[in-house]
């Protein structure tokens, strides 16, 4: 009884001294220097292999128990591992190398025929899987880089017919509508994968909703953002915002962001609108810990404190109105489309060149981002179908 309650006021101490500030201090992976509690100096905790720790002090020394200061390093350890974010690394495909086990090894294999002309196929020697190394393109009779110019002109703001006249200056003779079927195709290819990837967001988030033409009507684009990263979690599109459907999709939204992110915000950031105060009581209002907060800006549109949301409307959306004209109610893929760009494609001055994605954890690399993401989802929807 006796000598279990000391092993547990060491295991205590231990936590007491993982968190506290400049116990320890962390020399490599093997060794750490533990303060010694009575003032003096530093104990040495150190590990040979896995099998566990040895400290330098007496209790460990001569009386063999774990000690206060083993029991810090092992819960500092836990600690850090349970605050480092995981990391998704996208990176670009290596076309001369196997699709799937990235072995060099690779020969030719016939020829697929296609509308478009011919498509070489390969063999991987190493694991015998067969692929076409326009990956994400094969069907295509315009190369990758047309394709994906296209899409970063159009979402950075200019109009299908504006792209389709940039592009012609490149040697890409493109109509207006194959550029709309282009964004349709990659759009739904991207969403589906990235998916797949939970963002590490933040636990402040906050709602907004803009005001659109779509085909000439008025309606609003509900947004859902992470407040730190400015990463964009959910958006819905509704006709009136005072209707009496407009609580329905606040809550569709909220419903969204908690799918999305995999938890509930701590503070949830909104303007006024009476939906929003309903909605968070239905998705978000708990009796039980953790309790969202709910911080209701009311006269938020002439206010400081609301550029980061004025960044979003007039960076994202606002400069896009004059091109929405085109679309039409459930014409989704633009949307998503822009959300893509916002998160994973556009660096943001406020991030310091970072993207909100890259902000979340979610890396995508390349020079053209477009055309990593383009081809990791086309690997990832033709190894669920292998
Ligand atoms: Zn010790
Ligand atoms: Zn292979």
């Amino acid at each position: 009884m006796w000598v279990c309650g000391m092993s547990e006021a060491r295991e205590l101490r231990g936590k007491e001294i993982a968190t506290a500030s400049n116990q320890i201090e962390r020399v490599d992976r093997r060794n750490y220097l533990v303060k010694s509690q009575s003032g003096r100096g530093f104990y040495t905790v150190h590990s040979e292999n896995a099998s566990g720790w040895q400290c330098s002090c007496p209790d460990h020394m001569y009386r063999e128990v774990k000690c206060k200061h083993i029991w810090a390093v092992e819960f500092s350890l836990r600690l850090r591992q349970a605050v480092q974010p995981q990391v998704t690394v996208i990176e670009p495909i290596d076309v001369h190398a196997c699709l799937y086990c990235q072995s060099p090894q690779i020969a030719r294999d016939g020829i697929r025929h296609n509308n478009h002309g011919n498509i070489q196929k390969f063999r991987c020697k190493a694991c015998g899987r067969y692929f076409t190394i326009n990956l994400g393109f094969e069907r295509m009779k315009h190369s990758p880089q047309g394709i994906t110019a296209a899409m970063q002109l159009y979402f950075s703001g200019e109009s299908l017919r504006n792209t389709a006249k940039s592009l012609r200056l490149i040697g890409v003779e493109v109509s207006h509508k194959t550029i709309y079927c282009w964004i349709k195709k990659y759009v739904a290819l991207m969403e589906k994968y990235l998916s797949q990837i939970k963002p590490q967001v933040s636990d402040t988030w906050r709602a907004d909703e803009m005001f659109l033409k779509i085909k000439g009507n008025p309606k609003y684009l509900y947004a859902l953002l992470d407040d730190e990263t400015r990463y964009w979690i959910a958006k819905e599109v509704a006709g009136d915002k005072f209707s009496r459907e407009a609580p329905e999709y606040a809550s569709q939204l909220f419903r969204q962001g908690k799918e999305v992110a995999g938890k509930k915000p701590l503070t949830l950031i909104t303007d006024g609108l009476h939906a929003y105060e309903l909605a968070y009581r239905r998705e978000f209002y708990a009796h039980e810990k953790p309790v969202t907060k709910h911080v209701e800006h009311v006269t938020w549109r002439g206010e400081k404190g609301n550029e980061k949301m004025e960044s979003f409307n007039g960076n994202t959306v606002r400069s896009r109105e004059k091109t929405m004209r085109s679309l039409k109610r459930e014409d989704t893929p633009i949307l998503t489309g822009m959300q893509i760009f916002h998160n994973h494609v556009r660096p943001h001055m406020a991030l310091h060149g970072k993207t909100p994605a890259e902000a979340c954890g979610i890396e995508v690399k390349g020079e053209n981002k477009w055309l990593t993401l383009i081809q990791n989802a086309s690997r990832s929807e033709s190894s669920n179908h292998q």
